[in-house]
């Protein structure tokens, strides 16, 4: 996989807002927040798309997910509810070649997507 704008995060060879942080996972506040509340979790290990994940990456897709529940939890907002979502590939809407799941909430979010 190519090197990404979200691999200079995790070497922190260029500055971003990190909100949260464990062994195989780094969140940040996106550039251009679609909500309140709009962070990143992407696995340290680099994926360029949910397409390239494995069976030997399971354990760390599970931690990807419970990062973000963790973290809502942690800021108090996953009782009045959020969305997680993967945008893959160019019909999803993926620009940035570096799994990530996005974190919206602070807001009523309509469905469907556009
Ligand atoms: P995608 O469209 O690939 O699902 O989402 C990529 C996200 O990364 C976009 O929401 C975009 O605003 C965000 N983004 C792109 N470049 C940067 C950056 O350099 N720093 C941060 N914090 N977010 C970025």
């Amino acid at each position: 996989m190519s090197d990404t704008i979200f691999s200079k995060i995790i070497r922190r060879e260029i500055p971003a807002d990190i909100v949260y942080e464990n062994d195989e996972v780094l969140a940040f506040r996106d550039l251009n927040p679609q909500a309140p509340v709009h962070v990143l979790f992407i696995p340290k290990k680099p994926l360029a798309t949910l397409n390239d994940a494995t069976l030997a990456d399971e354990a760390l897709l599970g931690n990807l997910l419970l990062a973000v529940a963790d973290y809502a939890k942690q800021e108090g907002f996953a009782e009045r509810g959020y969305r997680a979502v993967i945008n893959c590939n160019e019909d999803g809407g993926q620009t940035v070649f570096h799994l990530h799941v996005h974190l919206l909430a602070g807001r009523r979010l309509s469905w469907p997507p556009g």
